[in-house]
């Protein structure tokens, strides 16, 4: 019978079974599949709202009899940032992506930051594939894919790596699996919508019944976030959808991390119109027309969410400026939180000195900072602006449907997520 049982044991071994280092943290082998799940944009109000209202049953029950925690997100609060947080477990000093976007001052160029070459650091994902796990990860954007991908190879049927967005274009050679639009057997969803992240959703249940991973990250977009309030009835639609999903997900064993990337501010004034202080027009007034460079690194081909307008700026200061002053009269602005240097914002979030300004700015609760006024086209927002990217969006769910012993925000970080959804599959 001994025999026996070892055999049955081994037929249900995950294919990853010795723990992993990944960046200086131990990763613990699974004994079911470990799921991390980013809701983007998820404030913690869109959950309590729509439990309050019922329309979430598993994650009231899970937040019930598992373990139910705030986490706080990496700064600034937006989705590559935190997202490559998640996935590498470390801060944006370690991982060096800190925005969408990169100013270098050497080429006077700003760039894309979304390519795998401003990686510093290896994923959980790839250390863990590494050691033998199958490794399963579905985006909403496909501007993240190639970075969640890092580090994974696609030879051995033993990982998955798509994006929603370019569902019906993967191939087995770059994603592991071919035409993902096929295999879903629905097409490929409206970039704006919120089919983008219940395309994310499906995904995972199907993949889990189907292919068995180790591990498996699903991260989504925040455009209904950006677009409505928790209580507002899109917002509502969403998370009662994404509840059915996440049952089928805890009906199959897996355990299971609901976090976010960042939550979500209303950021308009009383008519509707944007709150904005353009911070560019300001530093030209004090220093001269384009004397200094101010960099939004919210900034993406995807204005429709928030007219790249966000609560997090940083700039470059000419020659010979007397930065304490600079940063004195910017804290003096109503409009602003938290004016840093670059030395204090490299000690306090954990930011790559090389790839930020000489100064770091975060703009209050309701507010947010622009460039120069002509820049931002606005006609394109059709809702009040809500958006993220500070300090006042650092607060995110982290939810786990297994009874763990966690630590709470400020210590629990969004970015702890699979270090402990891999603990919590080893119970
Ligand atoms: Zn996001
Ligand atoms: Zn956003």
């Amino acid at each position: 019978t001994q025999i026996i049982s070892l055999t049955n044991e081994e037929s249900n071994q995950m294919t990853m079974n010795t723990d992993v280092n990944v960046n200086g943290r131990v990763y613990t082998a699974p004994k079911t599949c470990a799921i991390v799940i980013c809701l983007d944009g998820c404030e913690p109000a869109y959950l309590d709202v729509a439990i309050g209202e019922g329309l979430m049953p598993t994650l009231k029950r899970i937040r019930a009899m598992g373990s139910d925690h705030l986490a706080h997100s990496v700064i600034p609060s937006f989705t590559n940032p935190n997202n490559m947080s998640i996935a590498t477990g470390r801060p944006p000093a370690v991982h060096g992506i800190c925005g969408n976007y990169l100013y270098e001052p050497e080429t006077g160029e700003e760039v894309m930051m979304n390519d795998v070459r401003f990686l510093r650091a290896p994923t959980v994902f790839g250390g863990l594939y590494n050691a033998g796990a199958k490794v399963a990860v579905v985006t909403a954007k496909d501007k993240l894919r190639a970075l969640l991908g890092a580090g994974l190879k696609f030879d051995e049927d033993r990982a998955i790596c798509f994006s929603s967005e370019k569902a019906d274009q993967a191939t087995l050679a770059e994603n592991g699996i071919e035409n993902a639009s096929a295999y879903m057997d629905r097409p490929v969803p409206e970039v704006y919508s919120a089919d983008l992240s219940e395309f994310v959703f499906a995904a995972g249940v199907k993949l889990l019944k189907t292919w068995a991973p180790d591990v498996m990250y699903l991260s989504t977009t925040d455009y209904i976030q950006h677009k409505f309030a928790p209580d507002e009835q899109g917002a509502k639609d969403f998370y009662a959808m994404f509840d059915r999903y996440l049952a089928e997900l805890d009906a199959l064993g897996a355990a299971i991390v609901v976090t976010a990337d960042h939550g979500m501010k209303p950021k308009h004034q009383a008519d509707g119109t944007p709150a904005v202080i353009y911070i560019q027009d300001v530093l030209d007034q004090w220093l001269g027309e384009k004397a200094a460079r101010v960099i939004l690194p919210i900034t993406d081909p995807y204005v429709v969410h928030h007219g790249a307008l966000g609560s997090f700026a940083t700039a470059y200061l000419p020659e010979g400026c007397d930065h304490g002053e600079i940063i004195a009269r910017l804290t003096a602005l109503p409009e602003m939180l938290s004016v840093l240097s670059k030395e204090e914002a490299v000690a306090e979030f954990e930011l790559p000195a090389d790839r930020i300004g000489d100064i770091v700015m975060v703009s209050t609760e309701n507010m947010t900072i622009g460039t120069s006024q002509h820049r931002h086209d606005l006609a394109a927002l059709k809702e009040p602006l809500r958006s993220h990217g500070g300090l006042t969006e650092q607060t995110v769910p982290f939810i786990v449907n297994r009874v763990m012993d966690l630590p709470n925000a400020p210590q629990l970080r969004n970015f702890d997520a699979f270090y402990y959804a891999l603990q919590a599959a080893a119970q």
